[in-house]
């Protein structure tokens, strides 16, 4: 059985500042039961090492900014989370595991920001994980 899975939870050095986040449970125990399929949105788009991004809320709408130069990275991460879901559905996945947190891959209580303030609420949903 395949299962999608956040790279970096695999061990693979890509996020933001170069690292991984490997998960051991994962990596040791599920990996004797499913086939991997890893998928990092951010690493495609911007490669790794890159910017932070994080979650704004601009009016009510949701949208995703890199920290320090204050890019709207929003439609970037839509469009490849977008473009994924088709080949997700081509990967016949039984099921995924997202990394926590992630402004792209969290599930739930990803922080979300106040414009322009350090002021942010745990509320938020990463894009990928939203689109998929
Ligand atoms: S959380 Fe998602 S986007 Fe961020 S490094 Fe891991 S796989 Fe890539």
């Amino acid at each position: 059985m395949k299962l999608g899975v956040s790279s970096c939870l695999l061990g693979t050095l890509c996020r933001y500042d170069g690292s991984h986040s490997k998960d051991d449970f994962i990596v040791n125990v599920l990996e004797k039961y499913f086939e991997f399929v890893p998928y990092c949105p951010e690493t495609a788009i911007f490669g790794s090492p890159r910017e932070t991004i994080r979650l704004v809320d601009e009016e009510g709408s949701i949208k995703a900014y890199t920290s320090k130069s204050n890019k709207d990275v929003t439609t970037q991460l839509e469009d490849i989370s977008y473009r994924s879901t088709s080949m997700i559905a081509n990967d016949n996945l039984c099921g995924f595991i997202l990394k926590s947190k992630s402004p792209t891959c969290g599930l739930e209580r990803v922080k979300v920001y106040e414009k322009d303030t350090h002021y942010n609420e745990k509320r938020g949903v990463g894009i990928f994980a939203k689109k998929n």
